[in-house]
């Protein structure tokens, strides 16, 4: 079982006036094998910048970042990213978009058809594989987004708002796919959004980050993403205990974004 371990992170961007930016502050946690880490803060708070350096893509300013007892350095095949879209081969169809992986690490055919054929039947995509990605609703093409990342076979999956370009029941309907992917596979998941009911719904664990200097502002442990398993999420996301706690949340990130506006105003911006 690994574990993955953010210790003590801090960012600090140069900007082009000759300032700096410290995108994020001493930021510390562990997720075990397994666990939904959903993040959430106003625009700016470090978000993307905190999934960046764990994907590898960015190197923070201080600090590490651990999968087990392997300190990462840059990216790696035991971390997999699904953006919110335009991340897919447009000119291979869904089949390819997800064997690409296996066929780049030499996996034999029969073998990546399938890794292909699994995970389209998990994605809900069956007789969808020989189709060209343009034919695919935004809805579909995250399913293949999703299943091309697992057929990687990673350890944890980042998500940066794989939901956010998506309708409103599309969005639900992905909601439960995440959660069933998150059960079945026993990935480790952690997921950036701007919506206060996703998060609440889909984080296991949740961190509410603020910006200037970006950090977490709030940690929570919820119920919700363990009873969307098995229960509707529309009376879940009913309940007076999700309401409140959706409340709870929305008048803190209100209280942080009144904050960012009134300085703003207040250096002229
Ligand atoms: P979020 O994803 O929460 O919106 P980001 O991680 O994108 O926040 O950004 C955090 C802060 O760091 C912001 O103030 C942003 O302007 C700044 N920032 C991000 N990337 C860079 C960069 N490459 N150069 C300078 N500043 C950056």
């Amino acid at each position: 079982m690994s574990e993955l371990e953010v210790n003590d992170v801090s960012m600090i961007f140069d900007t082009p006036d000759g300032g700096t930016v410290e995108a994020l502050q001493n930021v510390s946690f562990n997720l075990k094998q397994g666990e939904l880490l959903a993040i959430l803060g106003p625009s700016g708070c470090g978000k993307s910048t905190l999934l960046n350096i764990i994907a590898g893509f960015l190197s923070s300013t201080s600090g590490s970042v651990s999968n087990g007892s392997k300190r990462l350095h840059g990216s790696g095949p035991d971390r997999g990213m699904v953006f919110q879209q335009g991340a897919l081969f447009e000119w291979m169809t869904v089949a390819e978009n997800i064997g690409f992986g296996p066929q780049m690490q030499g996996t034999p055919p029969e073998e990546i058809k399938k890794i292909v054929d699994d995970l389209l039947e998990t994605v809900g995509l069956q007789d969808f594989g020989h189709k060209a990605i343009y034919e695919l609703s935004g809805g579909m093409q995250q399913r293949v987004a999703l299943a091309r990342c697992l057929a990687n076979n990673p350890d944890i999956i980042l998500m940066d708002e794989p939901l956010g370009a998506l309708d409103a029941l599309t969005r639900e309907k992905m909601q439960s796919l995440v959660l069933k992917l998150w059960k079945e596979t026993g990935k480790t998941i952690i997921l950036i959004t701007h919506s206060v009911e996703e998060a609440l719904f889909l984080g296991e664990r949740l961190f509410v980050m603020a910006p200037r200097p970006g950090r977490v502002k709030q940690q929570y442990t919820l119920p919700f993403a363990e009873a969307g398993l098995t229960q509707d999420p529309r009376e879940i996301k009913a309940s007076p205990e999700f309401i409140a706690k959706r409340e709870e949340i929305l008048s803190m990130i209100w209280e942080m974004e009144e904050e960012i506006m009134g300085n703003n105003q207040a250096v002229g911006m």
